[in-house]
Order: structure tokens, then C-alpha cells, then sequence
């Protein structure tokens, strides 16, 4: 599900409609753009029917959390994957439903803004049981191998908040949205003493997009994580101060009319496997080839997709990028002018990491068991455009070979 979000233009306070991933926002109107940021959740609410004698002020706020993403396992022999898109109760009550189920789909929400009166329940669950408790019942509700769990990563999610509105009518709690009396909540006057009113920090904010160093704009499509500046030639990242520039590189071709993709370059040290070098990572994966003095004499480095991807293309992408990457020529930083936007963080491919190197194994048997005592610290990351050769229905990478095929790209970008 993607969630649609209203919100009004910083600049000339008109109504925009987003999509969720948004980040970097043109007004239809003014024209002006701003990048969105948020600290922590968006928060979310769904519409209520409340009859009118409900005061909106003494409404209250269920909280729900809701996670969007990929989970990766690795059990027994197998490396498996699957979409997790829930929504679970973030508070204690006995008369809440545990989950919204399709709701949140069904009809749209709108960001919670200081114009929602009432009593927002606190969370008093945290993220991390939820997020383990959805995966539970992912993995648990499909699975049948009967073997133990070598390792778990979520990969890509997204995390948001969506308020369920609730009132009290002859001491019965009803659901807002169905005016359907849910029963006695017996942790009513709890709950209420531990609410809160709306914070100004739950709403997003925006930075202007001009470039740090030269002061020109800078660009990106309207879900990029980062933005670009031609003029002089930086990428930049959000963080808590602002803009920070990151270092890029590019796979510079010869042939014009290349889409370039983004890929995480990155520089690991591996603790609890002898994995320094290339070499070293084709001798664990088994790799069907003869190890020669030069993968010895190379550096190894990861090249994981700095874009959403469904799961088997991220890792089958993410494994021949990397098995490929001595056939990649120097790269330098000239910017180049079609390319896909980063949507992935670089958190989020240091987290696949793991992953990665099991799909790369050719004995899973062997590897998977290891993979519990595998720690990698990030030595550093580059982001590196790599060109791709338009062919009608896949980008072939100019230099190795590796397709994609164009609607999963398109499709990923939904994710
Ligand atoms: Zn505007
Ligand atoms: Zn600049």
C-alpha cells in the first residue's frame, strides 16, 4: 500500500498532494522547491465519523505502528525473503484491535497536524518488538523448514505511525471510523492520563535546496535521498545539520544517451571470517573459478544498489555487481546528466550485507552456519554511478554485462 499525503507548500501555503517517498517537492503552484525532512515517524491519521456531539477535544488517538519493507532470513540452506506491510497496536489497551488491517488503504489519511485536537495515546511499545513481532508472523505464516535461523535483516522499510480516533459513549469505547463500540476499556483513565496533545516536531519540515558550497540549486527527482549539484560537481545528503556532502564517483562512458544507475561502494572490515581481500570473498562464496594473484591484490568492496529494488533483483543485483567489480574501470567525478534517483540509504546496504554474501555463496550449506558470527564495520562508502545501456526492455551495464529489467526498475520506485 502507498499512503497519499496532503501537506501545504512551505513557500505559498497551497495544497499538495504526495506520495509517501517524496522528498524533494516542487509547488505546482509557486514553483518553488524544498526538501521534506521528518524526524522519526510521519504520523498519520485516520478519518473519523465521530457524530458531532463527540467534542473533537476529548477524542482520543490509538497509535498503530506501521512498517513497509523487505525482511531477509537466512534458515537452514535457504535464503529467503519476504514483504512485510503490517500495522500493530503500539499501546497497551483490551479493547484495541491488535491491527488496522486494510484499513489504511481503504481510505486516506491525512498527516496530524496542530488543527487534530484531543489526546494522542503514547507509544508504550517499542518499534523493535513490534517490527520483530510483524516479522514473526510473516516468516511463521509461510514457513515450514524446520531448521534454525543464521540470520534476519530488514531491508528498505519504511516506518510510520497511523492514529486510530476513538471516543467514550456511556462508558463504552467506541472506533471513530466505524462508530462501532469496541467495549469497556478498562485502561481508559491510563491511557488518557498518559496522552499528549499534538507536538510541533511531528511534522515534517524543509530546507531549501540550494547547494552549501556555490549556492546553485540543487537537483533530484522527487524521491531522491540525495541531491545533486552541477554546477559544482556534489552530492549531497541530509542529516540533522543540514546538508552534508558525500563522496561520489562515476563510471564514466564513452557512448552517449547511458541511464546511470547509483550503487553503495562499500569498504568493509570483516570480523569473524577471513574476508580481507576479493580473493578472500571468492574462496568463501565457492566460486567456480581459479583464484589468480591479481583478486589477491585487490581491495574488496561491496556494490549494493543505492535504489529499492523487490528483493530478489536487490540481491542478485547487489551479487554480480560485487563478483563483477574488477571489470569496472577508474572512475571520476563528472557528473553525469540521466541518472536514477538514490533511494535507498546507505544504512540500509550495510545492512544487507549479510545477505549479500550468502546469496553470492554457491554452498549455502557451509556459508549460512558462519553467518552468525560475521560482524562488518563499514571502512567507508562512496556512492558510484555506473552506465547502462538503454536496450528497449533491460539497462545492460556497459562494462560487465548485468541487465536489469526496465519495469522492475519502474516498479521499484513504488516500493
Ligand atoms: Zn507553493
Ligand atoms: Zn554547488
Amino acid at each position: 500500500m502507498d499512503l497519499t499525503i496532503h501537506q501545504n507548500c512551505p513557500s505559498c501555503g497551497a495544497d499538495i498532494e504526495l506520495s509517501e517517498a517524496d522528498r524533494l517537492i516542487r509547488c505546482p503552484y509557486c514553483d518553488v522547491q524544498n526538501f521534506m525532512v521528518t524526524r522519526g515517524a510521519l504520523r498519520f491519521v485516520l478519518p473519523d465519523k465521530a457524530p458531532d456531539h463527540i467534542l473533537r477535544r476529548n477524542m482520543l488517538y490509538a497509535p498503530y505502528l506501521r512498517f513497509k519493507g523487505n525482511i531477509y532470513y537466512c534458515k537452514g540452506k535457504y535464503l529467503k525473503h519476504k514483504v512485510v506491510d503490517t500495522t500493530q497496536l503500539g499501546t497497551s489497551g483490551t479493547v484495541l484491535p491488535p491491527s488496522l488491517g486494510l484499513r489504511p488503504q481503504a481510505m486516506p489519511v491525512s498527516l496530524v497536524t496542530d488543527a487534530v485536537e484531543g489526546h494522542f495515546l503514547r507509544q508504550t511499545i517499542k518499534a523493535k518488538t513490534l517490527l520483530e513481532r510483524a516479522a514473526q508472523l510473516t516468516v511463521i505464516a509461510s514457513e515450514d523448514i524446520d531448521a534454525p535461523f543464521y540470520h534476519r535483516a530488514y531491508i528498505g522499510e519504511t516506518v510510520s505511525c497511523i492514529y486510530l480516533p476513538l471516543y467514550l459513549q456511556n462508558d463504552l469505547l467506541y472506533d471513530a471510523v466505524t462508530n462501532t463500540a469496541l467495549g469497556k476499556e478498562t485502561l481508559v483513565g491510563e491511557m488518557r492520563a498518559q496522552s499528549m496533545h499534538y507536538k510541533a516536531v511531528w511534522s515534517p519540515h524543509f530546507l531549501a535546496t540550494l547547494c552549501p558550497r556555490c549556492g546553485d540549486t540543487l537537483s533530484g527527482a522527487h524521491d531522491s535521498l540525495i541531491l545533486s549539484c552541477y554546477n559544482c560537481q556534489s552530492c549531497w545528503e541530509e542529516t540533522k545539520n543540514g546538508f552534508q556532502s558525500i563522496s561520489w564517483n562515476a563510471v564514466v562512458s564513452n557512448n552517449k544517451g547511458m541511464y546511470y544507475l547509483p550503487f553503495w561502494k562499500l569498504s568493509v572490515r570483516a570480523d569473524g571470517i577471513e574476508m580481507q581481500t576479493f580473493a578472500d570473498f571468492l574462496r568463501i562464496t565457492n566460486q567456480p573459478l581459479v583464484i589468480q594473484q591479481r583478486h589477491k591484490e585487490l581491495a574488496l568492496h561491496f556494490f549494493l544498489p543505492a535504489f529499492k529494488l523487490r528483493p530478489s533483483t536487490f540481491l542478485r543485483l547487489g551479487k554480480n555487481m560485487t563478483l563483477s567489480q574488477e571489470r569496472l574501470p577508474q572512475s571520476e567525478q563528472q557528473m553525469p546528466k540521466r541518472m536514477h534517483p538514490v533511494t535507498l540509504k546507505r544504512i540500509e546496504a550495510l545492512q544487507a550485507l549479510k545477505s549479500v554474501l550468502a546469496e553470492a555463496a554457491v554452498s549455502k550449506r557451509k556459508l549460512l552456519p558462519k553467518l552468525p558470527i560475521v560482524r562488518f564495520h563499514s571502512m567507508g562508502t562512496e556512492l558510484i554511478y555506473l552506465p547502462f545501456k538503454d536496450k528497449g526492455h533491460d539497462f545492460v551495464q556497459e562494462q560487465t554485462g548485468i541487465p536489469l529489467a526496465q519495469a522492475v526498475l519502474r516498479f521499484g520506485r513504488k516500493l
